[in-house]
This record gives structure tokens, C-alpha cells and sequence, in this order.
């Protein structure tokens, strides 16, 4: 299985199309990151659900990929634009990425995308996550707590393995410091693997918990808007479960990270659950 350190594309360190910096990473797990891209010049303002477009240069062509920030906006300019992100083993953007030193330059460009908050909304915020599909939700949840203007939430994140629950500490803590009108409900679709052991929280595909999170937390359909994020099965099959449950289709918001049918599993390792 071809892997990154097998990665022998040239990358550019001076393409003339860079205007940005990888400042730092911190490692997960092996197969998951957090990278901050910092502007070289003015930082390009965005909302919270928005993703930038980055990229660097390999044997004379531009590998470039979107990704959600994780960052609060009012953060990112200073100390870089924070995002999640997988490996996924098979040499095109990501075997790239993650073979770049710090302090390396790169391309970064945005923002785009209409994944975002409503403006005062006093409904309960249900944000539905498969693996890195976390990150809009972080910096929704960041954004708001710098605006001292918290929304109610609830926010489903489902992993395969308990090392792969990004942001775990920081959702932990601001459901334990009662700060933040906020419940953290990870969820692991494998509990049975050795890799889980000692794992006593819930378990099953965020789909299969869904209306069980909905029934326990008194989620009604008219006083709470979703939020989906991630893999595109999970999304289509957690709003097929919401809508049965009276769930209009406009209280619904969805953000695909990549198109229904081009599972990883079918390129190569590293596919979330649905
Ligand atoms: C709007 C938007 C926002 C995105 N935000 C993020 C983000 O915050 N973090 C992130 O890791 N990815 C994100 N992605 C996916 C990202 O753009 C890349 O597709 C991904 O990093 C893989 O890049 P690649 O070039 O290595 O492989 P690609 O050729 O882009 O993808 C190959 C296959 O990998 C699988 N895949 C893609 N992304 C993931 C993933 N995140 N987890 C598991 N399998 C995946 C899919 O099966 C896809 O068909 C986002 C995508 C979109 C459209």
C-alpha cells in the first residue's frame, strides 16, 4: 500500500504561487495531523464553517486540496489557520502535506463555502461529525465563545477508534466547565477492536445514534437546526433518520467532504465509518 514516506514527488520549496507558511503541526495519530497555515501577507477574513483551498507544488504541478478551519476567525490571522486533517495513503495532496517540514511555504486560498452559522439563532445546535468533518463545528464553537455569545449544542462525533476523536480534551473540558451550553457525544463504530479497549462510552456509526442523542437530549424538530459534517453516506443516511423523525429540510445544513460513492476503501486506506 503505497504510503507517504514512499512519496517521491520533488516538492517546489519557492513556487512563485505560494503566499502562506505551514507554522506548526501536532500529530494525533499517525494517520491524523493538525496543521497551521499562516498568511505571509494579510490574512484573508472568513466565517466559521468556511474552508480554505491549500496546495503546494510537486514535480511542476499544483496539488491542492479544501479544507474546513478549525480555527476561530478572530484567531486565525495571528496564529495561522488551524486544520484537521487525514492521511489518506494514496500519493496525490495529503502524502504531500505530510511530508513537509515546518516553516515550509505553501498556497493558500479562500474562503468559500456557505456551511455556516445563522446570525442570533436561539435554536439548539445539533453538529453531526464523522472523523476530521469536526473541524467546522470547532470553529463555530470557538467563534462563538470569543463573541461571549454561546449556542446551545450538541455535538455527535463518530471515529473508529478512540484516537482518532480530534479535539477530544478541549470538547471534554468545555462540557465539564459548564462555560458552554455544549454535550460532547463521540461515538465509536468499532468497540470491540483491541485498539478501543477500556473505551466505555457509546458505540455505533453516528447514523445508528442519532435519534437515540435526539430522544435523550429532547432534540425537537422545531426548535433545533443540524449541522452534518464528513463522510457522505453518513450525511445522507443521518438526514434520511432526522427527516423520519420531523425534521424539516431546510433546519438541515451538510458540508460533503467528498462525493457519495468514492469511499477511501475503494483508493486505498484510511476511510472513516459511515
Ligand atoms: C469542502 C471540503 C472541506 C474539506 N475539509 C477537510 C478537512 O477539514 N479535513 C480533511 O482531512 N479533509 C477535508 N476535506 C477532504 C480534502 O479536501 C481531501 O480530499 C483529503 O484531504 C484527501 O486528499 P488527497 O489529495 O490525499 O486525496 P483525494 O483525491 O482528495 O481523495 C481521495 C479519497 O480519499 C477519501 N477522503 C477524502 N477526505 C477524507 C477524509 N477527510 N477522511 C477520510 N477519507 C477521506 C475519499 O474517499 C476520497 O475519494 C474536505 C473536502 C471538502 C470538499
Amino acid at each position: 500500500m503505497p504510503h507517504h514516506h514512499d512519496d517521491e514527488r520533488v516538492i517546489d520549496p519557492s513556487a512563485p504561487q505560494y503566499n502562506a507558511t505551514l507554522v506548526k503541526r501536532v500529530d494525533l495519530n499517525q494517520d491524523l495531523a493538525y496543521f497551521w497555515v499562516k498568511f505571509e501577507g494579510e490574512p484573508t477574513p472568513f466565517e466559521p464553517g468556511q474552508y480554505m483551498t491549500t496546495g503546494v507544488f510537486a514535480d511542476g504541478k499544483l496539488w491542492q486540496r479544501p479544507y474546513s478551519v478549525a480555527s476561530a476567525p478572530a484567531e486565525a490571522g495571528m496564529n495561522g489557520y488551524e486544520l484537521f486533517v487525514r492521511l489518506v495513503p494514496i500519493m496525490r495532496f495529503t502524502t504531500l502535506l505530510w511530508r513537509l517540514p515546518g516553516g515550509h511555504r505553501m498556497r493558500m486560498i479562500g474562503p468559500k463555502g456557505k456551511f455556516l452559522l445563522e446570525p442570533a439563532d436561539t435554536r439548539t445546535h445539533l453538529y453531526v461529525s464523522t472523523g476530521t468533518g469536526i473541524a467546522p463545528f470547532i470553529s463555530m464553537i470557538r467563534q462563538s465563545m470569543f463573541d461571549d455569545a454561546p449556542r446551545k449544542t450538541v455535538i455527535i462525533n463518530g471515529c473508529s477508534y478512540v484516537d482518532e476523536l480530534g479535539y477530544r480534551e478541549e470538547l471534554e473540558a468545555l462540557e465539564a466547565e459548564k462555560g458552554y451550553p455544549l454535550r460532547y457525544v463521540p461515538t465509536i463504530s468499532r468497540p470491540g477492536d483491541p485498539r478501543n479497549a477500556g473505551w466505555s462510552g457509546r458505540g455505533g456509526r453516528a447514523e445508528t445514534i442519532v435519534a437515540d442523542v435526539c430522544r435523550e437530549y429532547g432534540l425537537k424538530p422545531e426548535r433545533t437546526v443540524v449541522y452534518i459534517c464528513g463522510n457522505p453516506e453518513m450525511i445522507l443516511n443521518v438526514e434520511r433518520e432526522l427527516m423520519g423523525r420531523g425534521f424539516p429540510e431546510f433546519h438541515v445544513k451538510k458540508e460533503l467532504y467528498w462525493p457519495k460513492g468514492k469511499d477511501a476503501a475503494l483508493v486505498g486506506q484510511g476511510a472513516e465509518p459511515g
